[in-house]
């Protein structure tokens, strides 16, 4: 694993997945979607924020015609922990009944968030509802939420970059990695 300086007094980062791994496998999912949709129209419903590189470059590997909507969803509570009380930060602007919504998610962590979120989109009787998600953290699982595409399955680690933010930071790298105390041995 290498390790990346960043801006933090006494850390660095671990890289978890590079950005030439995170890009093969969304080229991957990119492929198996267009295959699977084929001669459908998807709606590609981005949850924010965490998930716009993804679905920014995702959606470029995806050969059927695509329309783009955003959801945000904001947890109730102080902790890191996930409540699975969930807000609707920003709604749909146009009705999904009878359209293929694929949720395009960054993490999929103890499942409480995509939970409620799929309660919410079946309400409004979609034709279909899928789920792709870059990264899924099964130690964490408490509620099965079934993702139809994951691109990696990780350990139970705090993750940053490539969308994912540690105190809304870091979104902005091209790779997935998690901050150590810069005196820990990496392998
Ligand atoms: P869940 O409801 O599945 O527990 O949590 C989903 C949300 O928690 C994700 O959309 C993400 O915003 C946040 N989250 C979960 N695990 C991580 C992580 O390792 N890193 C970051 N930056 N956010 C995470």
């Amino acid at each position: 694993m290498t390790a990346q300086t960043i801006d933090l007094p006494g850390k660095e980062m671990l890289v978890l997945l590079s950005e030439e791994q995170i890009q093969a496998r969304i080229a991957e999912l990119g492929a198996q979607i267009s295959q699977d949709y084929a001669g459908k129209e998807i709606v590609l419903l981005l949850v924010l924020k965490g998930s716009i590189l993804f679905a920014a470059d995702l959606c470029r590997h995806i050969t059927v015609p695509c329309i783009i909507e955003v959801m945000g969803l904001s947890s109730y509570g102080a902790s890191t922990e996930s409540s699975g009380e969930v807000a609707v930060t920003l709604d749909l602007t146009k009705p999904i009944q009878e359209k293929h919504v694929l949720v395009v998610e960054d993490i999929v962590d103890t499942g409480l968030t995509m939970r409620y979120l799929l309660k919410n989109l079946r309400a409004r009787e979609p034709a279909s509802v899928r789920v792709v998600s870059l990264l899924e953290k099964p130690a964490r699982k408490r509620v099965e939420v079934g993702l139809d595409y994951v691109g990696f399955v990780i350990d139970d680690l705090f993750v940053i970059g490539y969308g994912l933010d540690l105190d809304q930071r870091y979104r902005n790298l091209r790779y997935i990695g998690h901050v150590v105390d810069a005196s820990t041995p990496s392998c």
